[in-house]
């Protein structure tokens, strides 16, 4: 019996089982690709790779539809395939970096949505005049197959598989190439739409931080407003109380001496009466400047009222309290104002009040008992001349 049939046939099942297993090996290769935040090309690339592995062919590329134009986005193109990759690499543009839709087979595919099988390349004339002007023979491809991704019935862009040898590729892998494009084709939306919804994630977050930072900013400017003196720039009443009641308890704590300075610009009212209030704000403004260049960081200087200022000095006994004070209150009468060419002087009372050793009482007790003596000394020096420094320990025995 001839036998040859028979080993024939079995050659061409077996044949078309292998090329059965390789067209599942592709579909599992690409279902098992990572594609998460990648970009259209990068996984058409990974595609490709996993296609090349599992299928005999010699080129594969994909062409996308963008701006009604398909364009190159993976894989090797047809200038790759014509050995002018030498051209390319040297800063040319491919010939074959895009194609119009209904433009050789690759148009055609994405034109009918139907895949373009041509078995003979040479005497295709889809294919000569895809290959504008380039004889197919010197691009060594015999078989070629364009067949179009859709996801939901949208064509998206256009797979090719091709082969040097004519009449190449059977009507099995023409099937599972159809089955390998739906395939990637899905793999396109749903990774489109992971990035956009990540996208569309990463500018919500970055809004919602902006949102968040902008409102930090406007909290801390809130705050900051509400603990400055508008007209000034120095601290308020508001500011004063827990910051100087805090340094208060530091000395009591560490048995250091304390001061509080009182100042009551003299005969303030006049400056008003004669040169207008703004002329008074601004006067206003300059000795808070000059009482700022006098204190050092630890000390607490603010705004007390209308033409006070009060000045908490940590650390300090009342012989540095005093010297302080005479140095403000001779820097406030040696300077002159210039002021819309007017020049203003004007000197300050001031009411010096200390922690004593025996103190023992809560801060907020101590400091209330220290602005009432600095107060007093301060207005000892006004009955006194004005334009003087009172130490309280000093003066309490003429009260
Ligand atoms: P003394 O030497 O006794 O302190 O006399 P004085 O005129 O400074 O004191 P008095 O308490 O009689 O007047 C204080 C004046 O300070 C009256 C008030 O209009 C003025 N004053 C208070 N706050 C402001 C302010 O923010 N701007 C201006 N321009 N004037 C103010
Ligand atoms: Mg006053
Ligand atoms: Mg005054």
């Amino acid at each position: 019996m001839d036998t040859a049939p028979f080993i024939e046939t079995f050659r061409e099942l077996n044949d078309s089982f292998l090329k059965l297993i390789d067209s599942l090996s592709a579909l599992r290769g690409l279902s098992a690709l990572r594609v998460y935040g990648q970009s259209d090309s990068q996984l058409l690339g990974s595609a490709l790779d996993v296609l090349m592995q599992n299928q005999d062919m010699e080129r594969c590329s994909v062409y996308l539809l963008r701006d009604g134009k398909l364009v190159n986005a993976a894989g090797l193109d047809w200038a790759d395939m014509i050995g002018l990759t030498q051209e390319r690499s040297s800063g040319h543009a491919p010939l074959f970096a895009s194609f119009e839709v209904g433009e050789g087979l690759v148009g055609m595919a994405a034109q009918t949505g139907l895949l373009q099988h041509s078995r003979n390349c040479e005497n295709d004339p889809r294919f000569a005049r895809n290959c504008r002007g380039i004889s197919p023979a010197a691009m060594t491809i015999g078989s070629l197959i364009s067949l179009p991704i859709k996801a939901s019935g949208e064509v998206l862009g256009v797979l090719n598989v091709s082969h040097p040898h004519a009449e190449f590729f059977t009507e099995a892998q023409e099937r599972s190439l159809v089955i390998f494009a739906n395939f990637l084709g899905q793999m396109l939306v749903n990774n489109r739409l992971l990035n956009s919804m990540e996208n569309m994630v990463r500018e919500r977050t970055r809004q919602l931080e902006q949102a968040l930072a902008d409102a930090e900013a406007l909290k801390r400017r809130y705050a900051e407003l509400s603990v400055i003196d508008e007209l000034t720039g120095l601290h308020n009443r508001r500011f004063f109380f827990p910051e100087s009641r805090s340094a208060l308890a530091r000395s009591l704590r560490y048995k250091k001496g304390f001061c509080l300075l009182l100042l009551d610009i003299d005969h303030f009212k006049g400056i008003n009466d004669v040169h207008g209030h703004n002329l008074g704000d601004e006067v206003l403004r300059r000795c808070a400047e000059l009482l700022r260049q006098q204190v050092r960081e630890v000390d607490v200087l603010a705004r007390f009222g209308g033409e006070e200022f009060i000045i908490a000095v940590p650390d300090t006994e009342l012989e540095g309290a005093k010297q302080l004070a005479e140095r403000i209150r001779a820097a406030v009468k040696d300077t002159e104002f210039n002021i819309d060419g007017r020049r203003i002087k004007v000197t300050v009372s001031i009411g010096i009040a200390c922690l004593l050793a025996q103190d023992k009482a809560d801060a907020q007790i101590i400091l209330e008992r220290l602005i009432s003596e600095a107060d007093q000394a301060l207005y000892f020096g006004k009955h006194n001349g004005r334009d003087k420094a009172c130490a309280y320990p000093e003066i309490a025995c003429f009260l």
